[in-house]
């Protein structure tokens, strides 16, 4: 027995249970995951259709429920929940992997579209916690729905790239001067968009003729603009990263990385003890609120239909639901990068590679905002993921008064459910493209599954 609590490597572990194969296989599932889901909404489509292809039914079309259904319901095209129901009742509480869907990103403002000295441009509104110098002189791509007058919806495809331009260093003696902050500032991240004038018009030549395009293509008009849901992402597929590929860079990897290890570890879910679920929620970056982020009574309202579907429903049941419900928080945390190592404490930092992180608290300064997970909780997983062989390690995010941050993890334990934040190390969190470990990403599949089924 080692008596000292050591760091294990994935990699050593992953050739040790002959699972690299198996490792790079998930890994290219992840990628194409990630490059159909750009936005919430793609991600819903695509879990959507995974689901169905491995059995489960719109809760929309179902009655009843018995033990062993697969289920899934959606709401409004913005976040998704599974179920898999247990040989117990509802009520004697589910597992439930509870994770985000929606990434930092650019919206179109409302009313986006203007031209100056013939440049043409879209206005944007970031969502999310961006350090905004990252997304400038990148390509980026469109993807949203628009609501056209005649009430018909319009899905964007992203095939142009677009970029906001930044300023050529010769000239940027000023901006140099300015703090990483300010140096590009949020009304500044204009979108360029066109630059040929239409000759017939009057005035707003280039803006007229993006217009006439956007009309010809789409059938929109420029108020269509103002109910449109439409975010500016980093154009383009996800990369292997490194000479051995063991990394993965992409957009998006916070939070899809933990969502689609959740969605991979419930579609192999069969007859679980206790219902077994797994949460996509929308929001989470702009803080859960809402109607599809976690504090949304939608997940609540789901669970309530299925015990009204499984039982005779009691407002006490759904209660007793929560209460006795165990949940993974799934969410990344800040991968120790030793380029930066004096915002992190080693000994307590999330190490790439080294498998998946769980973190018993979060929160700033005194742990202000946590949601604490209770010690016999954080043993029970313990011992879950050391039964199942996991690589697993802990961490929290960086030094004592150096930052911090939370997850969806304290909604859920408002309910009175047992909650701890389980998830992966990330590079460049937040960054139009993160990184993180293809080891860590199984590991953290591995445990996932593990969890659901006990
Ligand atoms: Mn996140
Ligand atoms: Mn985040």
């Amino acid at each position: 027995m080692n008596l000292k609590y050591e760091l294990r490597n994935g990699w050593k572990v992953i050739n040790e249970m002959n699972n690299m194969d198996a490792v790079m296989e998930y890994s290219n599932q992840y990628m194409d995951f990630l490059d159909k889901g750009k936005t919430e909404r793609r991600c819903v489509k695509e879990i959507e259709r995974l689901a169905i292809e491995n059995g489960f039914k719109s809760i929309s079309d179902i009655e009843k429920v018995v033990p062993g259904d697969k289920i899934y319901a959606i709401n409004r095209d913005k976040n998704i929940a599974l179920f898999v129901i247990g040989k117990q009742d509802i009520e004697k509480g589910l597992r439930i992997i509870g994770s985000h869907i929606d990434s930092p990103r650019l919206d179109l403002k409302p009313n986006p579209l203007y031209e100056d000295d013939n440049m043409g441009y879209f206005k944007t509104h970031y969502y999310g916690g961006i350090k905004k110098y990252q997304w400038v002189t990148i390509p980026l791509a469109m993807y949203g729905v628009v609501i056209l007058r005649d009430g018909s919806i319009g899905y964007e495809e992203g095939d142009s790239v677009f970029c906001v331009t930044d300023l050529l260093p010769h000239l940027a003696a000023k901006q140099r001067q300015k703090t990483l902050e300010k140096g590009i500032e949020g009304e500044d991240l204009n979108l360029l968009i066109g630059s040929i004038p239409d000759e017939d018009q009057e005035k707003d030549k280039v803006k007229m003729n993006i217009l006439n395009l956007l009309n010809s293509k789409y059938n929109l008009v420029e108020e269509d603009f103002i109910s449109a849901e439409i975010e500016v992402v980093p154009a383009g597929k996800s990369r292997n990263l490194g000479f051995d590929s063991s990394m993965i860079l992409s957009y998006g990897h916070d939070d899809r990385v933990c969502s689609f290890a959740g969605v991979k570890a419930i579609l192999e879910t069969e007859n679980p003890e206790y219902t077994a679920s797994v949460l996509c929620a929308d929001k989470e970056e702009t803080g859960s609120n809402g109607n599809t982020g976690m504090h949304s009574r939608f997940y609540e309202n789901t669970v309530a239909e299925l015990i009204n579907m499984q039982t005779t429903y009691s407002d006490l049941k759904i209660r007793r639901a929560f209460s006795n419900s165990k949940v993974l928080s799934a969410d990344v945390n800040a991968g120790y990068d030793p380029i930066y190592s004096s915002v992190y404490e080693k000994n307590n930092s999330c190490h790439i590679g080294y498998g998946v992180c769980i973190s018993k608290y979060t929160g700033a300064r005194g742990k202000s905002g946590t949601s604490d997970a209770n010690a016999e909780f954080v043993g029970e997983i313990r011992s879950i993921f050391n039964e199942a062989n996991v690589v697993w390690q802990s961490g929290e995010l960086g030094k004592v008064d150096e930052g911090g941050g939370g997850t969806i993890a304290y909604i859920l334990a408002n309910y009175d459910a047992q909650v701890l934040d389980c998830g992966v190390g990330v590079l460049s969190m937040h960054a139009p493209y993160e990184v993180i470990s293809k080891a860590d990403i199984f590991e953290m599949y591995r445990g996932y599954k593990a969890f659901l089924n006990k």
